[in-house]
């Protein structure tokens, strides 16, 4: 049984290399959760990201679902209060409708109890959570290379963990070092925020203004975040796409962009095939753990980090499979994930075609609509009321 406790400063004068039960690779949201939530347990934890400032540049929308509607979405994942009844300050803007605006841009508003945040300081406080719950926590340290699936070199020493977790985003490091593929599809996607008098709805515009994905308004506190994802094999450099919607709506709301655009990857093919391996276990993005219908992993990434920190605390003073992470994170959330990948297979027909997505948003309706965004099946009529 491998030790546990607050760090372990390896014994022999040989060997300098600091030893803890769990190394997390990456403090997003996946990690910082998975870190809380072992540290919370008694576990020695080490959470190492490559950024000089966690959370800094922002790469996001910066929406998030409320408690209430995430239950509601996953209702067979208990508590979520613990994980996204956050303090009042990273609450940007509460907003309730989202309006789906078609190719011919007919408006549908979908109720949808949501809030903007601040990325910037909401990733912050979730390392700070994992600080508080006993975890290290070392920014600017950038993981180089994983040797025999334990030893993490890095820009600023070597450190061994009985457990390591991959929470690395799309192009997770620690995934690549085991030999195990990553998601199949990834939507680039870029974002800026902007001043202006915004209103209280967060618009997505759908069809050739981004094809195969949308552009976005997501209304924050005296301005918007603005941006765009699309599909890179219908949108040829989707930069150019992602750069003429925020200067359109840059103009249309008399303001300019208050900072570079900045971009990353969505992976919109749902999870990967397998997220534990011996005694590696991937987390967030780095596993694909994503809503495919709209793009969402901060929560699911939480939700899968929870489950993580749990699991391993459970697998090392109990000698739990740390398997079951991989069977319960599915059980929970894994059906929904699954229903909007293939909500997303079928919507692909009309990705090229404004005239055929139209159709097809004017037969979904409101309540079709919601359904896809939600991750449900438009096909299953038992909850269409
Ligand atoms: C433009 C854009 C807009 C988005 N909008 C939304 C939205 O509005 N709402 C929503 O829910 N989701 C949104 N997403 C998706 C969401 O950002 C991710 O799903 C979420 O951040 C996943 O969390 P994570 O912790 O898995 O990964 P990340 O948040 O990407 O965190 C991974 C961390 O790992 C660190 N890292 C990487 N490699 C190393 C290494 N070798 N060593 C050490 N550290 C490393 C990185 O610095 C990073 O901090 C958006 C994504 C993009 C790109």
């Amino acid at each position: 049984m491998p030790p546990l406790g607050r760090a372990k400063r390896a014994q022999s004068e040989g060997d300098p290399v600091e030893k803890f039960d769990v190394v997390v690779v990456g403090a997003g949201p996946a990690g910082s959760t998975t870190a809380r939530f072992a540290a919370e347990a008694g576990l020695s934890v080490l959470l190492i990201d490559s950024r000089k400032e966690i959370g800094w540049p922002v790469q996001c929308g910066e929406l998030m679902a409320k408690t209430e509607e995430m239950t509601r979405i996953f209702p067979l994942v208990e508590n979520q209060g613990e994980l996204f009844d956050v303090p009042g300050e990273f609450v940007s803007r509460p907003i309730d409708i989202i309006k789906m605006v078609s190719p011919s841009m007919k408006e549908y508003d979908i109720p949808f109890s949501c809030f903007s945040t601040e990325r910037r300081y909401f990733d912050r406080y979730q390392a700070d959570l994992a600080a508080k719950a006993g975890a290290t926590v070392m920014s600017d340290t950038k993981m180089t290379r994983l040797e025999d699936s334990h030893r993490v070199f890095t820009t600023r020493g070597d450190f061994e963990g009985s457990v390591i977790v991959g929470a690395d985003g799309p192009f997770s490091a620690v995934r690549r070092s085991i030999g195990v593929k990553g998601p199949e599809l990834l939507y680039p996607a870029m974002s800026t925020t902007m001043d202006g008098s915004f209103s209280d709805e967060v618009y997505m515009y759908f069809g050739n203004v981004a094809p195969g994905g949308y552009g976005w308004i997501i209304p924050k506190k005296g301005g918007a975040n603005v941006g765009l994802g699309a599909d890179p094999s219908l949108a040829r450099g989707v930069g150019r796409y992602a750069k003429e919607f925020i200067s359109r709506t840059a103009d249309k709301f008399s303001t300019k962009p208050k900072q570079l655009v900045a971009g990353g990857w969505v992976p919109m093919s749902g999870p990967i095939g397998g997220t534990a391996y011996g005694n590696v276990v991937l987390v967030g993005d780095a596993a694909g753990q994503v809503m495919a219908t709209n793009g969402g992993g901060i929560q699911i990434s939480m939700i899968c980090g929870r489950i993580a920190g749990r699991t391993i605390a459970a697998h090392l003073k109990k000698g739990t499979e740390l398997q079951s992470y991989d069977s319960e994170w599915r059980r929970v959330v894994g059906k929904d994930l699954a229903t909007a990948r293939k909500m997303m297979r079928y919507a692909s027909i009309s990705f090229s075609r404004d005239w055929l997505m139209s159709a097809i948003f004017r037969v979904a309706g409101v309540k079709g609509l919601a359904k896809v965004i939600k991750c449900k099946s438009v096909f299953t009529r038992a909850d269409w009321t």
